[in-house]
């Protein structure tokens, strides 16, 4: 059976808009930590289990 499955975000940057304050910011896709808004500091992403989990719009996938 073929893997094509879409897994979560791995080495990429992600251009993302925060759902608070609406501020587009550009995140690692693969973090060990977490990631705030800069603006208004709401988690915008966080690491599960090696993945990281986006908690916010995504707007690109820069590769
Ligand atoms: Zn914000």
């Amino acid at each position: 059976m073929p893997k094509n499955l879409i897994k979560e975000t791995k080495s990429r940057f992600i251009r993302v808009r925060c759902p608070k304050c609406k501020n587009e910011q550009i995140i690692f896709g693969k973090t060990a930590q977490k990631i705030s808004c800069l603006v208004c500091g709401k988690e915008l992403a966080e690491s599960t289990g090696g993945k990281t989990k986006i908690k916010a719009q995504v707007l690109e996938v820069l590769s």
